[in-house]
């Protein structure tokens, strides 16, 4: 059974993109163990209702919902469906994101639009259609994941990422002023190179793996649950006069 006592979310109702695996799952978990209402959007429809059941299973209360975050009748519905549900939305977390490997000259304009649609675009859309429901709960809670490749460059990651992730932490400013004064707070988080699917092409290759985990002072690839703490924080009220940063989890690599 679920330890619901001294519950960091008690009562709040949570939807995270890109939700199905990888970091989105562990918040998933982890916010459902602290009380919370989850909704999972993603593309993955298998690996979302096998979380869903998972997390009913052990006595918490999530819902999976297909959602491609590109579109905005998605976005639509997806929050709609929720607050029928649940009967509000308190905490978004903006998740979904794609890397592409590669150098500049190896971007086409078909990969840069992709990474820009998911990566930007799905967090300016997500943030849009939450707020409205937000406004009406008195309040709310953005966590929009950005990365590391947001706030410095890399040699081996195609630079559209940096963009993506560079223009996801200037949204999350700019969010913070225009809604403090509905009680809205966003924030952005900046993952350092993570135990998840995403980075199962750099890990499945040595010199590649070496390049990565040797940027890293902790000498060591992070795991989901460690970046879901720092999600976990902004989700709760324990952050009410928290708007507008950037919580790095990166093992020291941008501290160099
Ligand atoms: P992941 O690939 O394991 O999970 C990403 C999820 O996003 C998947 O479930 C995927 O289906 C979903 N997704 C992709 N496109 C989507 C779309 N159009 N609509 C809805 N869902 C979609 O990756 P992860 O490592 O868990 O990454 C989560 C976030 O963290 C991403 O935004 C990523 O850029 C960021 N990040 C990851 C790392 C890392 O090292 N893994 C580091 C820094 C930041």
């Amino acid at each position: 059974m679920m330890k619901l006592s001294n519950a960091r979310l008690k009562g709040k109702v949570a939807f995270i993109s890109g939700g199905a695996r990888g970091m989105g799952a562990a918040e998933a978990r982890m916010f459902a163990r602290e009380g919370a209402k989850v909704v999972m959007g993603d593309i993955l429809d298998d690996d979302g209702h096998k979380l869903e059941a998972e997390i009913n299973e052990i006595g918490g209360e999530a819902l999976f919902l297909r959602l491609d975050v590109t579109s905005e009748a998605e976005w639509q519905r997806a929050i709609s469906a929720t607050v029928a549900q649940f009967g509000k939305l308190d905490v978004l977390v903006n998740n979904a994101g794609i890397t592409p490997y590669g150098t500049g000259d190896d971007t086409t304009v078909e990969i840069w639009d992709r990474v820009m649609e998911i990566n930007s675009k799905g967090v300016f859309l997500g943030t849009k259609t939450a707020i409205p429901e937000m406004k009406k709960a008195g309040g709310g809670s953005i966590i929009n994941i950005s990365s590391i490749a947001g706030i410095v460059g890399s040699a081996f990651v195609q630079p559209v990422y940096h963009a993506s992730k560079g223009a996801v932490r200037l949204l999350t400013k700019a969010t913070a002023i225009q809604y403090a004064k509905d009680g809205i707070r966003c924030n952005s988080i900046h993952p350092g190179p993570m135990l998840t699917p995403m980075t199962e092409f750099t890990r499945a290759d040595p010199e590649r793996y070496q390049l990565s985990v040797g940027r890293i002072p902790m000498g060591r690839f992070g795991e989901p649950d460690e970046v879901a703490y720092g999600a976990l924080y902004l989700a709760s009220d324990e952050s009410a006069y928290v708007t507008g940063s950037e919580v790095v989890i990166d093992g020291g690599v941008t501290a160099q």
